[in-house]
């Protein structure tokens, strides 16, 4: 059964299904005690625990946002809360989650064909086929919309890829990637399924990473990569069909910034409970109690925030705008709570030994990733006034 977390303060969960909620119990069960117990070995060593893979796709969890695979009737804010779970004990796998689910599997469910839709969501779904989403290069981030190098040539029947791609998560150790490169011919930005045994293609992981730290990021190159025009995504004909893909996942990485908030504030709750100085716990100390107060209300507004975003998903009138500024909005406020509760950690809360440190580390790699805040305002400025400042 699902117990209503102190950090849900106002009790928004109480709005779910019975399903949903045990479904979510079902997770934080599976986090608690297949997850947590192996998170700080892996942390240092920047390892992924591949082995808890095939138990992650029996949740459920992924592809319950389409038809073909959704294990039962469940809304956009059922699946931020299973974002928020995760996130709350652990941000890489919730990231994994993030990849597979919403990256890869909202891409095909987004732009693929019927056929392609048969064949890869069920995969997906119980991670018997790993994904990763290869948009973002060596020389083109925030400006991905234009700035792809990634060209793709149509020859005949088939697609020949070539070019680099960076940070991207899952790639070492996925069956299948992703790939968005520019058709030489229209200039336009193209999705395409890469299986990684495929000639040419190559993924280099990236070490000494300071957040996420189990995340398997890599660099990869495509050299004259050939794959059928049955692996170009159909539906995938213009940057605007990726921007779809992201607007549903910047929503859930706005729900995960809820999940690490709400993982580093019980800590230090926790933490501030225990630890005495001058006489008396300090969560006893006015200025402590007002940063915990702080970080419970940057929980609190983001929560809503995030609830009504995923609601306007599921009465289909969310916006990129809508979710671009729960993106930007929700992982600044992380940012600030995960501050705060290091900071009332002491010395301890930059040590790994007590849990708030990697909270505070892996904040900044959601920050970034998934455009910034920078890049997210961008949307929301175009939003406000009808001018595009990206050009
Ligand atoms: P840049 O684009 O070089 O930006 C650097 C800084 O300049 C930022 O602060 C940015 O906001 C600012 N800036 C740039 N242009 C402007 C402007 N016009 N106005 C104001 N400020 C501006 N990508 C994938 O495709 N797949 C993945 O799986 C993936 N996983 C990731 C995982 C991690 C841990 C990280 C760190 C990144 C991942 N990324 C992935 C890439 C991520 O999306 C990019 O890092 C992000 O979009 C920013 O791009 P960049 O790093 O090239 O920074």
């Amino acid at each position: 059964t699902f117990t209503p977390l102190a950090s849900d303060f106002y009790g928004f969960a109480a709005d779910l299904t019975d399903a949903e909620l045990a479904s979510l119990a079902e997770i934080r069960a599976f986090m608690e005690e297949r997850v947590r117990p192996v998170i700080l070995d892996h942390w240092h060593r920047d390892a992924f625990p591949t082995e808890l893979i095939p138990e992650l796709g029996a949740l459920g969890i992924v592809g319950a946002a389409w038809p073909e695979t959704a294990p039962f009737e469940n809304s956009a804010v059922y699946r931020g809360w299973v974002a928020l779970e995760m996130s709350r004990v652990d941000a890489s796998v919730s990231t994994f989650i993030g990849v597979q689910n919403g990256l890869v599997a909202g891409t095909i469910g987004v732009t693929g064909s019927a056929e392609q839709r048969a064949e890869w969501l069920p995969r997906l779904a119980d991670c018997s086929v790993v994904g990763a989403f290869g948009l973002t290069e060596p020389l083109s981030g925030s400006d991905s919309a234009q700035g792809l190098r990634t060209t793709a040539r149509r020859e005949g029947d088939e697609w020949v890829l070539d070019g680099e791609k960076r940070w991207i998560g899952n790639a070492t150790h996925a069956d299948i990637v992703v790939i968005w490169a520019k058709d030489v011919e229209d200039g336009r930005v193209k999705g395409f399924i890469v299986p990684t045994e495929t000639p040419g293609f190559s993924a280099t992981k990236i070490e000494r990473k300071i957040s996420l730290r189990m995340v398997q990021n890599a660099d990869i190159v495509l050299e004259g990569v050939r794959v059928p025009e049955s692996m170009r995504l159909q539906g995938a004909n213009s940057f605007r069909d990726t921007a779809q893909v992201l607007r549903l996942t910047r929503a859930e990485v706005a729900w995960s910034a809820v999940g690490v908030m709400m993982g580093a504030y019980e800590a230090a709750v926790r933490y501030t409970t225990e630890r005495v100085q001058f006489g008396k716990p300090i969560a006893g100390h006015q200025l402590v109690q007002d940063m915990l107060a702080k970080s419970l209300g940057h929980i609190t507004a983001s929560i809503a925030l995030c609830v009504q975003v995923s609601r306007m998903l599921d009465e289909e009138r969310q916006e990129d705008a809508h979710s671009a500024l729960a993106k930007a909005y929700v992982t600044s406020r992380m940012r600030e709570v995960v501050g705060w509760c290091r900071e009332v950690c002491g010395g301890n809360g930059i040590v790994t030994d007590y849990e708030v440190a990697r909270f505070f580390a892996d904040a900044e790699a959601l920050y970034t990733y998934e455009g910034t805040a920078q890049m997210n305002a961008l949307i929301v400025g175009r939003a406000i006034t009808g001018q595009s400042a990206f050009a």
